[in-house]
């Protein structure tokens, strides 16, 4: 194992969730200076002031330190949740307990203790399932009887405690309600609006969900991209025509975990990942992954290697959850999320990637950049890109080495952020020469390639008045 290697820059992205553990703009400015690529806000939590406050932030970091931190907002989406108790509900192993639309609330005959639940579907729902999960499978109960006046009589798989507001999962059913909540609406309208960089959609079945919320987001002349959550198995069953709608994905493995079995958790998470290559699509595996650091100050091993499997299957990021949002120790968790990508970084070689499709003539073009890259021994690869397109595609070919995609505004930069291997720098674009002159003394100024280095530089340019892509061998002066 060469440990020198591990100070390469670091290819697989970090997303870290923003919480009252870092809501300030102190503890915010930790995590950006240790490596957060993508900022997430929950909007499930906190006020539309709140949130603001955290987006503010964000930016000022991002002026003063000269970073690029992305901003992904998270929604809610259609979540079944327990209704609000004044002490914990407890509960013992095996016993019998009435789940009830809170609209019975008012008359309810039962010696059961009774857990509400705010939604009048759910009867019906608990049909398609045989189990009710509350907070991601923390507790079970086996559906018994389900009563005619909309109550469900279920049977305690443990003993615990069920305070207000605990998430439901019916692993398996079709909730009978639409994906896309008014409040969600809300929050999309609200992050189109904002300059946010990434909306990511919950509880999502199909890409025509997927596609209403594209409708809104062109409604609103936003380059906003949507990141589609898989945490349904629907989502799982229709994960190809989702990912097309999309463009990017979240292994959202709270919910998913609970929502299949977890034991077929890990290969649904490599084909996920795999069929995001394929597209071209980031990927985001989120939820878990040093969840022991919300309380300790060390991962355990098996964390680590979780981390380190991420990695070393390519996915374009990572995420922290409860480990930056309300942990004890965010920046250590941040710190040792990244020790372990760069470790595994040092031993892809030992975990060599199938051959990725290539599907049109765009990506035979970045696939040449990257085998190119290889073969001239390149240090990087350069990609002058006005959308960020074309270093979309370089990166689903998965570089060894770093791609500097050249953009031309703050925006596109941004969302370059989320890619595998890319470190995107900003430059007004000018004369095609005058560009990647520009662009290469950038770049050495970045410390992304020193005198002597060799580059590949994918970048348009003109023959007879038509605008053809160039793939080119520079050696940097
Ligand atoms: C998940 O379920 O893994 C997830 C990321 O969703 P959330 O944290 O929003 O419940």
């Amino acid at each position: 194992m060469n440990f020198l290697e591990s100070n390469m820059r670091r290819l697989t992205k970090i997303v870290c969730t923003l919480g009252p553990s870092s809501a300030s703009y102190e503890d915010m400015k930790k995590l950006a200076l240790s490596g957060m690529n993508v900022a997430r806000i929950n909007v499930s939590h906190g006020t539309r002031e709140s949130q603001k406050e955290l987006i503010a932030n964000i930016q000022k970091i991002n002026k003063e330190e000269n970073l690029c931190i992305a901003i992904l907002i998270d929604t809610r989406g259609a979540e079944i949740r327990t209704g609000d108790v004044q002490d914990p509900i407890e509960i013992s192993k095996d016993e019998e307990v009435l789940f009830a639309p809170t609209t019975l609330e008012e008359n309810i005959g039962t010696n059961r203790k009774i857990i509400f639940v705010g939604y009048d579907g759910f009867s019906a729902d608990v049909r398609e399932t045989s189990i009710i999960l509350i907070d991601n499978g923390e507790m079970s109960f086996k559906i018994i009887t389900i009563e005619s006046n909309g109550s469900v009589v279920a049977k305690a798989e443990q003993s615990g405690l069920i305070g207000s507001r605990r998430h439901i999962n019916l692993p398996g059913a079709d909730i009978d309600l639409p994906s896309i909540t008014e409040k969600d609406w809300d929050d999309i309208a609200f992050a189109a609006e904002n300059d946010i960089d990434f909306v990511a959609l919950s509880f999502i079945r199909n890409e025509e969900e997927v596609i209403e919320v594209r409708n809104l987001i062109n409604e609103k002349n936003s380059n906003i991209q949507i990141i589609t959550k898989i945490e349904t198995q629907k989502a799982v069953k229709n994960i190809s025509e989702i990912i097309d709608a999309s463009d990017g994905i979240m292994v959202a493995r709270g919910d998913l975990g609970a929502e299949v079995p977890y034991e077929y958790l890990p290969s649904i998470q490599d084909e996920i990942v795999t069929k995001c290559r394929d597209a071209g699509k980031p990927v985001i595996v989120a939820t878990h992954m040093l969840e022991s650091m919300i309380e300790h100050p060390i991962p355990t091993r098996a964390e680590v290697t979780d981390v380190a499997h991420a990695a070393m299957e390519r996915t374009d990021a990572t995420m922290l959850s409860g480990e930056t949002a309300n942990g004890k120790h965010p920046t250590v968790a941040i710190d040792s999320m990244d020790r372990i990508l760069r470790a595994a970084e040092t031993q892809l070689s030992r975990y060599p990637l199938e051959d990725v499709g290539i599907r049109n003539e765009s990506e035979a073009r970045a696939e040449s950049a990257v085998s190119l890259s290889k073969s001239s021994n390149a240090t990087a690869i350069m990609v002058v890109t006005r959308s960020g397109q074309m270093a979309r595609l370089v990166s689903k070919f998965r570089p060894k080495v770093p791609i500097i995609p050249i953009v031309p505004n703050e925006s596109i930069q941004r969302k370059m952020q989320l890619l595998y291997g890319a470190f995107p720098l900003l430059i007004s674009f000018g004369e095609i020469e005058d560009t990647a002159h520009i662009a290469i003394s950038k770049a050495k100024k970045e410390g992304l390639v020193s005198s002597g280095d060799t580059v590949v530089l994918v970048s348009d340019t003109r023959t007879k008045g038509e605008a053809v892509t160039s793939i080119q061998i520079r050696n940097i002066e």
